[in-house]
Order: structure tokens, then C-alpha cells, then sequence
């Protein structure tokens, strides 16, 4: 068994492919592609890609060296902001996406959580079936809620640069925020 540098999900030791700079074992990245396949070829489960990719993407924070990681990082995190946060539909999402990307330069190196409660192997054996959005939403919740100690940094980053109008909330936090 392998304990993934990322996210920490301890899985067989396998041959295959990684990431450039999105750091991870073997077996977690075929854990990830799995559900991205299955999401490519059902239009229902397009609606959660997005969120399968941003949940991913900030599992595996890459080396805080590597400038395109920690802009990889910073972006993801905030879109997973956006997309579990506001009632903002994925698209619109994207466009926003958009308007940060012009920003990410200004992106500090993310502390990453020590522990992720839920990882791509938890969801990737629901993958194609009626579990399937149902498990992404959940791992993309709970790793949101991982990367607490974030939160202030990137909902202030975001509420800096975006210029649409965004009203992020967090259950935990929205009385004060
Ligand atoms: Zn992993």
C-alpha cells in the first residue's frame, strides 16, 4: 500500500501516470480520472465535474516552490468557495473563474490541511451510479470544511478581486463573516 502525498489516502501501489505539479500517487490520480471519465459521458454528471476537479485540485496543493501549483491551489480553492457557497450556477462560476485567473500572480502559498476526512477513493467506487453526485458533493463539502484555517485568506481574496456581485457564505461563520 501507498499513502498519497496529497491527500493521504492510503491505496495499492500502482504504475500510471500523475500530475505535473498537482502531486499524488499513482492509484489516487487513476481514483480521480475514474470519476472524471464517467462525469465526460453523462451530461447529468457533468453538473458535478467542476466540483470533482476543484475538490481534487486542492487535495493535492503540489510544492509551495512551484508557482503554477500555489496558483492552482488558490484558484481551485476559490472556485469550490463559489460553487458549494453561493447559488451561483456552475457557468457563472467559470466566468468568475475567469476574472480571478487575471489575479492569481497576487495568490500566497495555501497552508494545506494536515488531514482530509474524505479523499477521491471514498467517491471514486460510486462512480456512474446514482451515488455518484450525490458522493462528490459530499467529499467537495467536507473538504472545504478541511481547509478552515484558509478560509479568511481566500474569502477575502476573492471578495478583493471579483467583480461580480458574490456573497459567499459559510454555515459555520456567515453570522460574523
Ligand atoms: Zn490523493
Amino acid at each position: 500500500m501507498e499513502r498519497c502525498v496529497g491527500c493521504g489516502a492510503v491505496l495499492p501501489v500502482t504504475e500510471g501516470p500523475v500530475h505535473p505539479y498537482m502531486r499524488s500517487s499513482p492509484a489516487c490520480f487513476a481514483a480521480f480520472n475514474t470519476l472524471i471519465a464517467a462525469e465526460y459521458s453523462s451530461g447529468k454528471l457533468l453538473e458535478v465535474n467542476r466540483l470533482t476537479v476543484d475538490t481534487w485540485a486542492v487535495q493535492h496543493p503540489g510544492s509551495p516552490e512551484d508557482r503554477r501549483a500555489v496558483q492552482s491551489v488558490g484558484l481551485h480553492l476559490a472556485r469550490l468557495m463559489l460553487q458549494l457557497a453561493s447559488p451561483h450556477p456552475p457557468r457563472e462560476a467559470n466566468a468568475v473563474m475567469l476574472d480571478f485567473a487575471r489575479h492569481k500572480k497576487t495568490l500566497r502559498p495555501l497552508k494545506p490541511p494536515t488531514v482530509f476526512r474524505l479523499t477521491a477513493s471514498d467517491a471514486a467506487p460510486f462512480a456512474g451510479s446514482s451515488s455518484h453526485a450525490s458522493k462528490v458533493r459530499d467529499w467537495a463539502e467536507a473538504t472545504w470544511l478541511d481547509w478552515s484555517n484558509e478560509h479568511r485568506y481566500i474569502r477575502a481574496w476573492v471578495a478583493e478581486r471579483c467583480e461580480r456581485p458574490i456573497a459567499p457564505v459559510d454555515p459555520r461563520t456567515s453570522i460574523t463573516a
